[in-house]
C-alpha cells in the first residue's frame, strides 16, 4: 500500500493532519518512546510534534557503510524493546501484537530501514520471537539482525550456549549480523562472566562458524571499562553506545561512591571508537524519550527555531549528523513514530553551525530545571516493596518539565500547583506503588543503567510530597 492511500484510508487529510499535529500528537510522539499515549504535555497544549510531509519517502534513507563488511546499514535503526502489545497489556509484557508488529516491520523495510536490533531480555523473550515471525517471509541478505548475551543474568558458559541457540531458533535465523555483550557497566562483571567463565571465547566460536558476523558490546559503564575493553588484543566489530546532545559533554550521572573521573562523556567515548576505527551504533538517542519532553522554555527556543522541527528530529540530527555513527537505534511503538522518524532520515540533514548553536542554547535552558534522568528503560523493575519506580519519576519530571511544580508558597500559583501535583501523582501512580512505599532496600540501584540513585531520589520526592500534603 503507498503512503498517500494509506492516509487516505485513515482519513487524514493534510489539513487534519496539520491539526492533528498541533493539537495533540505529543501523546503519541511520547508513547512511540516509552510512554503511554495518554501523556499530554500540558494543558495548552505546547507541541513537540512536527510536520510530516505529505508522501514521505521509500527511497530516500541515509544509509552508512559498515568499514568491516563493506555493506550498508541504514542510518535509522529499529529498535525492539518497546513493541505494541495487545490491548490493555502491559507496555513491558510479552502480550506483542504480532500483526502489529508485521504491519510495522513491513513499512520499516519498504521505507529503506534495514537494521533491527532486539535483546533476550525485551518483551520477556518475546521481541526475539516476533522479530523473527515478521522478517521470515525477507531474504536474508535483505536485513541486519542484532541481539545480545543478557550480562545482567550472569549466566553460566552453559547458560549463555543455551540461550545463544535459543536466540538462533526463536529468531529464525543461522546468524546474528551483530551480536552484542549487552548492558557492560563494570570490569568485575565483565572479567567474571566474559572472561572467567569463557563465554568471550564461546562467542568468538560462533564467529569463526559464522554464526556471528560482527561482535560488539553494548556499553553503560565506566571510562576505566571501556579503557580496559578498548585495550583487550581483540578487534571488536563495533560498539553500541548511549550517545545523544544531553549526554555529549556530560555523559550519564554516577553513583556518589563512584570516583566522579569515571563518568564517560558520549563526546569521549565517540572520539576513542573512532580513533580505533570502531563503528558506533547509538541507543538512546533521546534518551529514552527525555529529549521529546524538555521544558516548556527550551521548546520554545527549537521551535522558535524551526516551527516545523519535531523536537525529537533535533537529537537524531545531533546523532546522524556524526560520521562514524553506523546506525541510530529508535525504540518505534507507533506508525506515527515510524513514520515521523523515517522522514528525519530521509535523507537526514546533518545540523548546521547555527542549529548547533540553537540546541545547546536550548539545553542549557532544560538543564536549568533538575530532573531524574530516568529514561523508562524498567531495568530495575520490579521492586520487591512495590514503588513504580519508573513511574514516580516520569509523574516528577513531567511536572518539572513542564515547568508547573509548585515552588514558593508565596507564588500565587502555588495553592494551584500543588493541587494539580498530588492529584496528578494519584492518578499516574497508585498509592501502594509511590515513593513513600520504598524502604531504602537499595535493591534497584545496580540494575540501573543510568546509574540514578534510586532510594535517594525516591526519599526526596516522598518528602516532597509530604511537604506538599502538610502545606494546605
Ligand atoms: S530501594 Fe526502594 S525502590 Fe529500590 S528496590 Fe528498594 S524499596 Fe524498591
Ligand atoms: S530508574 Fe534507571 S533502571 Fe529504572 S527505569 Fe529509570 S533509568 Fe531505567
Amino acid at each position: 500500500m503507498d503512503d498517500k492511500k494509506q492516509k487516505n484510508d485513515k482519513g487524514m487529510s493534510r489539513r487534519n493532519m496539520l491539526k492533528w499535529l498541533a493539537a495533540g500528537t505529543i501523546s503519541a510522539v511520547a508513547g512511540s518512546y516509552g510512554w503511554r499515549r495518554t501523556m499530554s504535555c500540558g494543558k495548552d497544549g505546547y507541541s513537540t510534534a512536527g510536520v510530516m510531509p505529505e508522501i514521505i519517502p521509500t527511497d530516500k534513507m541515509t544509509y552508512r557503510t559498515d568499514p568491516h563488511t563493506g555493506k550498508k546499514v541504514s542510518l535509522l535503526g529499529y529498535g525492539l524493546m518497546r513493541l505494541p502489545v495487545k490491548e490493555g497489556a502491559n507496555p513491558n509484557s510479552d502480550e506483542v501484537d504480532q500483526d502489529m508488529v508485521n504491519k510495522l516491520v513491513d513499512y520499516a523495510i519498504a521505507h529503506g530501514i534495514n537494521y533491527f536490533d532486539t535483546a533476550h531480555p525485551y518483551h520477556k523473550g518475546m521481541s526475539q520471537i516476533a522479530i523473527g515471525k515478521a522478517l521470515k517471509k525477507y531474504p536474508r541478505d535483505k536485513f541486519f539482525l542484532a541481539t545480545k548475551m543478557p550480562t545482567p543474568h550472569m549466566p553460566t558458559l552453559e547458560q549463555a550456549k543455551e540461550i545463544f541457540e535459543k536466540q538462533l531458533r526463536d529468531c529464525q535465523v543461522e546468524y546474528f549480523d551483530y551480536y552484542l555483550l549487552h548492558n557492560l557497566q563494570t570490569i568485575e562483571v565483565y572479567k567474571e562472566i566474559y572472561e572467567n567463565r569463557g563465554i568471550l571465547h564461546y562467542l568468538l566460536e560462533q564467529k569463526r562458524k559464522g554464526r556471528i558476523r560482527n561482535l560488539g558490546f553494548s556499553f553503560h559503564g565506566t571510562r576505566s571499562l571501556m579503557e580496559y575493553l578498548l585495550n583487550l588484543d581483540l578487534q571488536w566489530d563495533f560498539v553500541q553506545i548511549q550517545c545523544n546532545y544531553h549526554d555529549w559533554d556530560r555523559g550519564a550521572e554516577l553513583p556518589a561512591w563512584m570516583q566522579q573521573s569515571e563518568r564517560v562523556p558520549a563526546r569521549w567515548m565517540y572520539e576513542k571508537l573512532t580513533e580505533k576505527q570502531i563503528p558506533i551504533t547509538v541507543m538512546e538517542p533521546l534518551l529514552g524519550g527525555r529529549l521529546t519532553r524538555l521544558s516548556r522554555s527550551a521548546i520554545a527556543i527549537l521551535k522558535q527555531a524551526a516551527p516545523e522541527q519535531s523536537i525529537a528530529s533535533w537529537a537524531f540530527r545531533f546523532v546522524g549528523s556524526l560520521p562514524n555513527i553506523l546506525c541510530v537505534l529508535s525504540g518505534m511503538t507507533y506508525m506515527e513514530n515510524l513514520q515521523e522518524n523515517i522522514c528525519t532520515f530521509s535523507p537526514l540533514q546533518p545540523l548546521s553551525e547555527e542549529e548547533h548553536k540553537v540546541l545547546d542554547k536550548a539545553l542549557d535552558v532544560f538543564l536549568g530545571n533538575r530532573t531524574v534522568p530516568c529514561t523508562g528503560c524498567q531495568y530495575c523493575t520490579p521492586c520487591p516493596y512495590g514503588v513504580d519506580i519508573p513511574a514516580v519519576f516520569a509523574h516528577y519530571n513531567k511536572c518539572v518539565n513542564e515547568e508547573q511544580m509548585p515552588k514558593d508558597r508565596m507564588d500565587e500559583d502555588y495553592r494551584r500547583a500543588r493541587r494539580r501535583f498530588l492529584i496528578g501523582y494519584d492518578r499516574s501512580v497508585p498509592e501502594l506503588q509511590q515513593a513513600n512505599r520504598c524502604i531504602q532496600c537499595g535493591q534497584c540501584v545496580s540494575k540501573c543503567p543510568q546509574w540514578i540513585n534510586i532510594p535517594k531520589e525516591m526519599q526526596k520526592i516522598d518528602r516532597f510530597v509530604e511537604k506538599l500534603k502538610l502545606e494546605k
